[in-house]
């Protein structure tokens, strides 16, 4: 059984009509479903930027890939996201030290580094049109957060000779982005943003010329170890391979038994507004910068390439998506920005992720022929394409860097399949006290 008492969480929402990049980007022709049963050297589940770039990378080492996805190219996540590109993960590097060591730590930030590297030269060298834009800003919610980006800019600058890092004081951050909320701010010059939906697209359409056959509304409900393969099963038909990757990330429920336990699939919300003209969006955001707060449950934010406020914050538990997020994201944008109250809301949507305890992507293996890779905690875009690169080196027999990541140890969310969700829950309701209280 793929679920327990409810739908699969491929199924919890359906609102594409409302989402803001599908109708701003050309999809592709994939196959429409699998309707036989075939063989392929490796079989991808998941169509999002993981099993993507996992079947681009793999694809140009020669082998037969298969590639099946629940519902379409795109649905989950990877096409839904605050379009944030970032290398450094969702830890600030000090606490990423304290945890793993100095030199793990700065192995893990310079992976962090290529993986951003990695984006920006499939989109140069697939010539992908996704709206690259330069500049992300972390705005200090707090007052306190004056020290804090000091000394991470300080600290980043002498370790690891990270030289984009550039604080805003109370008058610069005032300068950059029009809001009363913040007290200073940290520009990552190294970070970006873009349309996620159109760089997924570019990707596909690359693994698809090197001859990946990808199969959309095929939703994967077991896989099974035979005697010497392994079988994939979509319905009442088969893929018959040697190596199974899985990149479901938050929508992954039971297909890999106890490991959907060690993240939290969590749902966040974005609204569009409608286009503005460019003095007002530069008004609003000097630079056209990405920016993110410093709450733990944050606001992010950004322009489009057409001008809309790309709104992202506010986050649901339960296992039951929110069917009309409008008013929960908008009364959250309404406070950072009460300026922007009267503009329509042309589109609102939302999507699940994976977050794990300790922030770090999980990566592993079962028997060394089923490799996952998931649980970004809210920093994907990069790392997903990392990860796509690390499989099919650890595929072709170069495992040091997968095994890297896969060696991270990532504690289990308590309270099973019924329970873990409201324990999370009042784990994060502390920490909203906490932002709340601070
Ligand atoms: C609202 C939101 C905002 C975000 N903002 C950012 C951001 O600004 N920056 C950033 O870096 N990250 C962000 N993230 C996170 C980022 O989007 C994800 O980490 C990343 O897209 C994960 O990619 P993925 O391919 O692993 O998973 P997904 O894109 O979720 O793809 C998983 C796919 O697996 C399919 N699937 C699941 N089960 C099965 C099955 N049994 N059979 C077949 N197919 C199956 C699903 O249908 C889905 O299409 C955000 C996420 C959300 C939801």
């Amino acid at each position: 059984m793929l679920h327990f008492n409810k739908k699969p969480t491929f199924e919890q929402h359906d609102n594409e009509k409302e989402n803001y990049y599908q109708n701003s980007s050309t999809k592709i022709d994939f196959i429409s479903k699998l309707e036989d049963s075939i063989d392929a050297d490796i079989c991808i589940i998941g169509g999002g930027l993981t099993g993507i770039s996992s079947a681009l990378y793999l694809s140009k080492k020669g082998y037969k890939i298969v590639l099946i996805e629940a519902r379409k190219i795109g649905w989950g996540a990877s096409g839904r996201n605050g379009g944030q590109l970032g290398g450094g993960l969702r830890k600030d590097q000090k606490e990423v030290e304290n945890k793993l060591g100095i030199n793990q730590a700065k192995e893990l930030w310079n992976l962090g580094i290529e993986a951003v590297e990695e984006v920006k030269e499939n989109i140069k060298k697939y010539n992908i049109d996704c709206d690259l834009v330069n500049g992300v800003l972390t705005a200090g919610y707090y007052k306190d957060d004056e020290s804090y980006f000091k000394n991470e800019a300080e600290h980043l600058l002498k370790q690891y000779n990270y030289d984009k890092y550039y604080f805003l004081n109370f008058s610069d951050i005032r300068e950059e982005i029009d809001s009363k909320k913040y007290y200073s701010g940290l520009l990552n010059k190294g970070s970006y943003h873009l349309h996620p939906l159109k760089y997924l697209y570019g990707l596909a359409k690359e693994a698809k010329k090197n001859g990946v056959k990808i199969y959309e509304n095929s939703p994967v409900s077991k896989i099974s170890k035979k005697s010497d393969f392994l079988e994939v099963s979509i319905n009442k038909y088969k893929v018959k391979c040697n190596l199974v990757v899985v990149g479901c990330n938050g929508y992954l429920d039971n297909l890999l038994g106890n490991i959907r336990n060690k993240f939290m699939p969590i749902n966040n919300y974005i609204l569009a507004t409608e286009s503005v003209n460019q003095d007002y969006a530069s008004a609003i955001i000097k630079n056209n910068y990405a920016v993110c707060d410093t709450r733990f449950i944050i606001d992010y934010y950004r322009f489009s390439k057409d001008n809309r406020m790309l709104f992202g914050g506010g986050e649901t538990f339960t296992s039951k998506f929110l069917e009309n997020p409008k008013n929960f994201v908008k009364k959250r944008m309404n406070k950072v920005f009460p300026q922007l109250s009267k503009l329509k809301i042309d589109f609102c949507w939302g999507g699940t992720l994976a977050i794990t305890v300790n922030r770090l992507p999980s990566f592993g293996s079962l028997n060394n022929n089923i490799i996952y890779a998931h649980g970004y905690s809210g920093h994907g875009v990069a790392l997903s394409t990392l990860a796509g690169k690390l499989i099919s080196e650890y595929v072709t027999g170069n495992k040091d860097r997968f095994h890297f990541f896969s060696s991270i140890q990532h504690q289990t969310i308590p309270g099973g399949d019924f329970v873990r969700r409201p324990i999370y829950s009042s784990a994060v309701a502390y920490y909203k006290l906490r932002d709340f209280i601070h």
